[in-house]
């Protein structure tokens, strides 16, 4: 499917989901559309505007990032082992009230009275327009301008908390840890690995399954671009009606 074929089919947001379902999801401060649930499909227009283009197949060199780091998440390979999480916890120091990555779980009905886990790892999306970044009164988190991740300053973090409530998608936590006492959020393994030269992510790593792909969505020979522009492909992201346009994506595939 083409995406500009893909463009003209309905956003089905969460408006459609059966209620209990939107209540399960939202309790979690997250919403998925129809795909997750066996549905069609939700827009690609945070793909092109995650590069800063307008055209379906942008141009070399037209990104919004020197290094335009993302990652593509293969939701239904998921088998919920949780290794992307313990990976991350080591890696990160994340302490056990809190998670920089974790996995949902939602029964799906499959007919017959009969029901399936399907399982949807999260993190922080990484936002292109960051309302955590907009309201944090002290600049503590921030879009980085050479590679795009959202990250943190923790040093300038008051512990106001009002990033955490203006996340739409509960990618925060706040880290009591005796002198840090700060916000914390996924930065794609920056301080712990992608700084010094590693090029995976802990949690991609260690995911058995092949679910999380990460990589520079400004390069095209790599594994998420070409995912992501595959022309049979459905992409999606979370929650796009709450316009901070989520710079990680998910495929069935
Ligand atoms: S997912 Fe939340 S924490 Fe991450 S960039 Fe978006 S608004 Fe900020
Ligand atoms: S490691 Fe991979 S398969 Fe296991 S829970 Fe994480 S994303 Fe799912």
């Amino acid at each position: 499917m083409k995406i500009s074929e893909l463009e003209k089919l309905e956003n089905e947001g969460t408006d459609k989901l059966p209620s209990e379902e939107r209540r399960r999801f939202l309790k979690f401060g997250l919403a998925v559309t129809g795909v997750f649930l066996g549905g069609s499909v939700l827009s690609l227009t945070s793909v092109r505007n995650a590069q800063g283009v307008t055209g379906a197949k942008p141009a070399t060199g037209k990104f919004s990032y020197p290094k335009h780091y993302t990652m593509v998440l293969r939701q239904n390979r998921c088998i919920d082992c949780e290794r992307c999480k313990e990976a991350c916890v080591k890696t990160n120091h994340v302490p056990g009230y809190g998670y920089r990555t974790t996995i949902m779980e939602q029964m799906r009905d499959i007919g017959g009275g009969k029901t399936e886990p399907v399982f949807m790892p999260v993190l922080c999306n990484h936002c292109n327009r960051p309302p955590c970044v907009r309201v944090c009164p002290t600049t503590a988190t921030y879009k980085d301008k050479e590679t795009g991740i959202v990250m943190m300053a923790k040093e300038r973090c008051i512990g106001c908390k009002t990033c955490m409530a203006a996340c739409p998608y509960n990618a925060r936590y706040f880290d009591e840890t005796a002198g840090v006492r700060a916000v914390d959020k996924c930065n794609f393994c920056w301080d712990t690995r992608i700084s010094k030269g590693e090029t995976q992510t802990a949690c991609a790593e260690a995911c058995p399954a092949g679910v999380r792909i990460f990589g520079l969505l400004n390069d095209e020979s790599s594994k998420v671009y070409k995912l992501i522009h595959a022309p049979d492909k459905k992409v999606w992201v979370q929650r796009p009606e709450t316009g901070a346009m989520p710079n990680v994506f998910y495929i069935n595939d």
